[in-house]
């Protein structure tokens, strides 16, 4: 038999490391922004056009290069961080596999300029992995990586990039991430020719601060303590800055940011009985611990990680931040401007930390929402689902419908006994009722007296900015100073109490408007989805009616807007198979 095994030329294995290492554009800067980090840089300036599919810009102020390690760089496993085995055990330096540059360059244009041995200035430019050309160059200081037109030699993977939106976000969180925890850096963040950020070299308090905006200020809560498995310090958000989506979620371990599902159980148990159904609390959380007992590399991009002790871990972040949401409930003011030191230790309070308790909304009431509608319809046959079989016999011709487990609403019709779910069931009747009012353009705005004012991090500023158009095609009428957003109308079936939500959950969530599904349709499944009645939620007979009408009047009312089978019947012979079976 003849040979068959071949070694793969190295552009090829590049080409398929790069899968692992470049997925999007937000790796590529990572990877970037890592590199210049752990090039002692003070000063980082990142410019990105087109949701970084055109361009991933990186300029630093670090050490710089040899004239040897700028071919090298791009050369896997080519790298200046590991000399020995062990090496990989520690964690010190950000990357530390040494096969970024190759796999972003075999992917990607690539024009790196830095300054050499301090120095004369050199630029290489490498398509696709080959040197194409090198000369000298002005560069006066540290490094410039331009990674242009990724996925250009991959059109596959090129076409897989989502919308701006989508990259954009990824970009941003990747940003985020990074500045957060390396507050001693100064950045700035440039999109389409935009200084969207500039960070000064601040502390992490101001940092969060810059990033997250003023409003998050009085809501942090100092974090700092040692113990025996590890350090930990940071902030967490007062459980009146809970979010429905967990975007202010950051968990850092020896300064690189991780998820860890462990991590975030034990803060979130910490937060047990003070957070309203369905919200999440928000950290920032520094643990430092001794790099061997951890495993970084259990997951290709290394946010995941494995403690040794992480049962232990787990009861210490518990306590610690228990007993911090304690303290603040004590003490609630923290003044950072007063006391720079925010050190609150943790013999300081002797008596066991009262619960702190906050409002739960209890005045939402969704179908305030159809305040014009009449809910005295009786269920019509006509509109349940028929079945030859009925139930003739019985006499009593009162609607009989009544809700089990706070999540079922039970009705019948001549022929059947229907269970109906009442979250799914809403949810449809919602979709139908936006969709309706989007496409028939109808009056589907409603000017408010007063205006709602929102401020928006600059992150979600800059989605915004990305559709615009799709916030006004559904009835919302927004205007924007600064960072401020200005809502003078929204569409009808939104509360005006959860007009805040309804904003932040579209701009936190995974859009892709060159999905199949249109915008309308993405705009009026979130909007259904957050608006409707939930599981858990008792309603009274004139709420369980409106649900059974209005549910039957749909034109699907089978499905829910995400295909999930809204309600079940029995009828005669279901009912008496069970007894016979
Ligand atoms: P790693 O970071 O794992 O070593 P990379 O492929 O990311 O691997 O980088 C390869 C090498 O290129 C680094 O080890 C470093 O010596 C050099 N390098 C990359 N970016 C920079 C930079 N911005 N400044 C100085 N050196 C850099
Ligand atoms: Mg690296």
């Amino acid at each position: 038999m003849t040979d068959i095994i071949k070694i793969l030329p190295s552009d090829v294995s590049n080409k398929i490391a790069a899968g692992e290492v470049v997925q999007r554009p937000s790796s590529v800067l990572k990877e970037l922004i890592e590199n210049s980090i752990d090039a002692n840089s003070t000063r980082i300036q990142i410019i990105i056009k087109d949701a970084g599919k055109n361009l991933i810009q990186v300029i630093d102020n670090g050490k710089g290069m040899s004239r040897n390690d700028m071919h090298l760089s791009f050369i896997k496993h080519a790298t200046s961080k590991i000399n020995k085995i062990e090496d990989i055990f520690s964690i010190s330096s950000m990357g530390f596999r040494g096969e970024a540059l190759a796999a972003i360059a075999s992917v990607s244009m690539v024009e790196m300029e830095s300054i050499i041995d301090n120095q004369n200035g050199r630029f290489i430019e490498i398509n696709g992995g080959e040197l194409l050309s090198e000369k000298d160059s002005n560069i006066q200081e540290g490094t410039s990586i331009k990674i242009k037109n990724i996925f250009y030699n991959v059109p596959a993977r090129r076409n897989f990039l989502k919308s701006d939106f989508v990259e954009l976000r990824h970009i941003l969180d990747v940003f985020h991430r990074l500045a957060i925890s390396h507050p001693e850096i100064e950045f700035s963040f440039i999109n389409n020719e935009e200084e969207i950020f500039y960070l000064k070299e601040e502390s992490l308090n101001k940092r969060i601060i810059s990033i997250f905006g003023e409003k998050i200020r009085e809501n942090l809560i100092p974090i700092n303590e040692s113990t025996q498995i590890a350090n930990i310090s940071g902030f967490v958000l007062k459980p009146e800055f809970s979010k429905k989506s967990r975007s202010n979620q950051f968990v850092f371990v020896n300064n690189r940011f991780i998820k860890s599902q462990f991590i975030s159980h034990s803060i979130s148990a910490s937060f047990e009985g003070l957070l309203k159904d369905g919200y999440h609390p928000g950290y920032f959380l520094f643990i430092e611990i001794d790099p061997t007992k951890i495993d970084v590399n259990v997951h290709p991009n290394k946010t995941e990680i494995k403690f040794d002790d992480d049962q232990n871990l787990y009861s210490i972040i518990n306590s610690l931040v228990k007993h911090c949401l304690g303290i603040y409930q004590v003490s609630p003011v923290l003044d950072f401007d007063k006391d720079p030191s925010m050190d609150i230790s943790y013999d300081q309070v002797k008596s066991q930390p009262t619960n702190p308790t906050i409002e739960i909304n209890s005045e939402f009431n969704p179908f305030k929402v159809f305040n014009g509608e009449e809910v005295s319809k009786i269920i019509n046959d006509d509109m349940a689902p028929s079945n030859e079989l009925n139930f003739e016999d019985d006499n009593n011709q009162a609607l009989k419908i009544f809700q089990i487990l706070n999540k079922f609403i039970v009705s019948t019709n001549k022929s059947s006994l229907i269970i109906i779910n009442q979250n799914l069931a809403h949810r449809r009747i919602l979709y139908e009722s936006f969709l309706k009012s989007i496409f028939e353009n109808s009056e589907n705005s409603q000017k408010l007296v007063f205006p709602i004012e929102l401020s928006l991090t600059k992150k979600q500023l800059l989605l915004y900015n990305k559709i615009i158009d799709e916030f006004k095609s559904i009835g919302f009428e927004i205007s924007l100073k600064n960072e401020l957003m200005l809502i003078e109308s929204i569409p009808f079936g939104i509360e005006k109490n959860n007009v805040e939500e309804v904003i932040e959950n579209i701009l936190n969530e995974e859009f892709n408007v060159s999905n199949d599904f249109s915008t309308a349709d993405f705009f009026a499944k979130r909007l259904s989805k957050i608006t409707s009645i939930k599981s858990g939620q008792k309603l009274n007979i004139d709420e369980q009616e409106y649900i059974v009408n209005h549910l039957f009047s749909c034109k699907e009312p089978n499905l829910s807007p995400d295909n999930k089978q809204i309600f079940i019947t029995l009828n005669k012979n279901d009912i008496e198979n069970k007894f016979n079976g």
